[in-house]
């Protein structure tokens, strides 16, 4: 009989009690057993929905205050050095390695973090030294097993497996080879099983997310040592994968000396088939069947008729799962008030993937679930063939494009004497990101006319005001292309989510994206279309106080899908470019109204990239060409900007160059500049505005250091293709740094000018 279990579940809470307890905790308000009590609560809620679902044993150790990744750091001792001052315990100094403070301790410089795999959750990179001492402290992970099991549950703990943790971290210092410290890790993990087995835990989930990846020979190796090594050590082992396929890792993989596998069987396709035609016969086949990165339902009749005779063929030895944890996905649909019947009907948060699992195991057990297989099978059919779903003008329009609707009617070289003849900028003209402070009154201006408080014409004469006050801030600066401030929107994704047709924002959808900060991406459900224009009252409005240029500004199409929930019937980049179509009306509006330079943000760009390196290349022709679409509906004069906000460009720079945009705004200040040498190697042909200031602090950045920073770029860019302008957005900043700071980066551009 098949069986169903959970390969993690989240842990913010139904109502984000994690993230407010977190918060109170860090400033004083609660105390620690407060916040652990709240932990607590909701681990027993999560396993009750487990228990509840049908699953003979919960999953433990998948809860974490802040992070998975630097759970394991701390169990297994990896502290770096700077953080064992005796100023804090274990306890706290988790949490400066997260956040630099914590209510002990002295301040110290926070771990790095990066984008777990291709999501947007964010772990702490583990800091490891060349001579690297694993010392273990399983006391948190012990105490959680017992805790479950006094609740009446049954655990299956979860772990992220040695190899993947080494291919997590970083060098401390000096770069060395990490694989050398593969022995010593090996043993506290051996270790660690150990004292698994003598608690009696009789499974214990492995991920090993890694291998879904290409990967080098010694990392093959390394897998391979690995559980040569710990095999028979401890309790029996579940070789975890998701996000994609094994592909050529698929042969290691089964050679590898454990007692399961479980598979992505949603992006990972078919390829279960050949792993069940291999496996061992005591070997146990776990098929993610419910998609964990998505709030779509399943469909069950498909994947029962799927699993009909894998069910046969392995009896209890088939397991079912989602397809990865579902710490993606937002946690219960019950509690979700935003959508429509309708709309809700199509949807499974992560309880109601549970109860979509146990529906399949009650089937195949030979159940009688016939009811909700047909509410199933309903459900789906209605959002197969509903009009909010497909809508035949937009289809057509995508059909029609071609490779000239992704061209500019010249190339930069003819466009820029032209936009400097319109625009009449300085050398080193400055501007900024697009964003400025969200202060406490613009957010209850826009709380109040969300709540109904304030009437639409209120609403818009205080916008209006905030913009009017953003732009005289700007003049007083002194800077040269002005922007209107963003006062209007919550969040650059939302915002749009909110205006487009095809898109649904919810109320309680979220998902953690790092410690206690979560995300709450909108839903793409149906064709996307622009009804109405957007943005254009804003900028025109703003246009209309100045003499100055105002940049109109936008999301673009990869950021606006990248950071949803994206609807799972056609290709991502078949949404993409409908998205692209959308914004592209949206750009020509502006430009109609008397914009003449439009910016299109995408830092999502990047993040977007396929894990296997083998399919960057489809990603970015299709990723450039929505964004080109976006764009090139304008005349030659008009000035296209883009901004990303990170300093890696390696592998995509070609790309990056082939999006065409006459100015791109980048985050450099932290890497001194040295940023700007992939731009150079590859001649990146247009203009580039290096951030010379970091908005993530809240100090002034001085005249000298941001002329200096300017002055290193210079040598690497002709000056006259060089802006001047911050890393990033300042909406998380107060006026009383901008101001100052806005200041110093124009005087910053007027001695370079009298350098020239
Ligand atoms: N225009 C946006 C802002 O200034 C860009 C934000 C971003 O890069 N993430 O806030
Ligand atoms: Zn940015």
């Amino acid at each position: 009989m098949a069986t169903t279990h959970t390969l993690g579940f989240p842990r913010i809470g139904a109502q984000r009690e994690l993230k407010f307890a977190l918060e109170s905790y860090w400033n004083g308000s609660s105390t620690r057993e407060q916040l652990l009590q709240v932990g607590s609560r909701i681990r027993q809620q999560n396993w009750s929905q487990q228990q509840q679902a049908g699953q003979a044993r919960v999953t433990v150790n998948d809860f974490s205050l802040y992070d998975q990744v630097l759970d394991h750091s701390c169990l297994l001792g990896v502290i770096p050095a700077r953080f064992q001052d005796g100023s804090s315990d274990g306890f706290d100094t988790a949490f400066r390695m997260a956040r630099g403070r914590a209510p002990s301790g002295t301040a110290v410089r926070a771990c790095e973090m990066t984008k777990w795999f291709d999501t947007n959750y964010h772990y702490l990179v583990p800091e490891l030294e060349a001579q690297q001492r694993f010392t273990l402290s399983p006391d948190t992970l012990l105490a959680e097993i017992a805790e479950a099991r006094a609740g009446g549950f049954d655990v299956k703990p979860v772990l992220i497996g040695p190899v993947t943790y080494l291919w997590l971290a970083k060098s401390a210092g000096e770069s060395f080879d990490r694989l050398q410290l593969l022995p010593a890790l090996l043993q506290a993990y051996g270790e660690l099983f150990t004292i698994l087995a003598r608690e009696g835990v009789e499974w214990l989930q492995i991920d090993e997310p890694i291998l879904v990846q290409e990967l080098e020979p010694a990392w093959q190796q390394a897998l391979e040592t690995a559980y040569q090594a710990l095999s028979g050590a401890g309790p029996k082992l579940l070789l975890t994968t998701y996000f994609g396929n094994l592909g050529d890792n698929l042969s290691l993989a089964l050679s590898l000396p454990v007692q399961g596998f479980h598979l992505d069987a949603v992006r990972g396709g078919l390829e279960y088939r050949r792993v069940l035609a291999e496996l061992g016969d005591d070997q146990v086949l776990s098929l993610g069947v419910v998609d964990g990165r998505n709030i779509w339902k399943t469909d069950l009749s498909a994947r029962l008729n799927e699993l009909q005779s894998v069910s046969e063929q392995l009896g209890d030895r088939l397991w079912l799962a989602s397809s990865c944890s579902l710490q993606h996905v937002p946690v219960d649909l019950a509690q979700e008030t935003a959508f429509d019947a309708q709309l809700r009907n199509w949807m499974a948060y992560a309880v109601q993937k549970l109860e979509e699992l146990q529906l399949l195991e009650a089937s195949l057990n030979g159940g009688n679930v016939a009811a909700a297989l047909a509410d199933n099978a309903l459900a789906l059919a209605g959002r197969r063939s509903s009009d909010r779903v497909h809508r035949e003008s937009v289809k057509q329009r995508c059909q029609r494009l071609s490779l000239k609707d992704g061209e500019r009617g010249l190339a930069y070289a003819q466009r820029a004497p032209r936009q400097r003849e319109r625009l009449q900028l300085p050398a080193f003209p400055t501007t900024t990101i697009g964003s400025f402070p969200q202060t406490p009154a613009i957010r209850q201006t826009r709380a109040g006319f969300r709540r109904g408080e304030l009437s639409e014409a209120d609403y818009v004469a205080r916008m209006q005001a905030e913009i009017a006050d953003c732009i005289l801030r700007q003049e007083t600066c002194g800077l040269d292309m002005l922007v209107h401030g963003e006062a209007e929107r919550n969040d650059m994704v939302e915002y749009f989510g909110e205006l487009l047709q095809g898109y649904a924002v919810s109320q309680n959808g979220w998902v953690q994206s790092y410690g206690s900060r979560c995300v709450k991406p909108p839903v793409i459900y149906g064709d996307v279309y622009r009804d109405a224009a957007m943005t254009v009252q804003w900028s025109r409005y703003a246009q209309s106080l100045t003499s100055k240029p105002v940049k109109g500004m936008l999301t673009g199409p990869v950021t606006m899908l990248q950071w949803a929930f994206v609807r799972d019937d056609q290709p991502r980049q078949q949404t993409c470019l409908q998205v692209a179509l959308a914004l592209r009306d949206e750009v020509c509006e502006l430009e109609s109204a008397g914009i003449a330079a439009i910016q299109i943000d995408e830092p999502a760009i990047r993040e977007g990239l396929p894990l296997k390196r083998s399919e960057w290349d489809h990603y970015l022709d299709w990723a450039v060409y929505a964004f080109r679409v976006s764009a090139c509906g304008v005349a030659p004069e008009t000035q296209i900007h883009t901004h990303m906000c990170y300093s890696e460009f390696n592998g995509i720079i070609e790309a990056i160059a082939a999006m065409d945009a006459d100015v791109i705004t980048i985050e450099t200040s932290r890497s001194n500049m040295t940023l700007l040498d992939a731009f150079i190697d590859f001649e990146y042909p247009s203009e580039i505005g290096p951030g010379v200031y970091d908005i993530h602090s809240p100090n002034v950045p001085e005249v000298a250091q941001m002329e200096a920073l300017m002055k290193k770029a210079a040598e690497r860019i002709p000056a006259e293709r060089l802006w001047v302008n911050p890393d990033c957005g300042l909406k998380t900043r107060g006026w009383e740094e901008v101001g100052p700071s806005l200041e110093n980066m124009v005087a910053a551009a007027k001695r370079l000018r009298a350098g020239l």
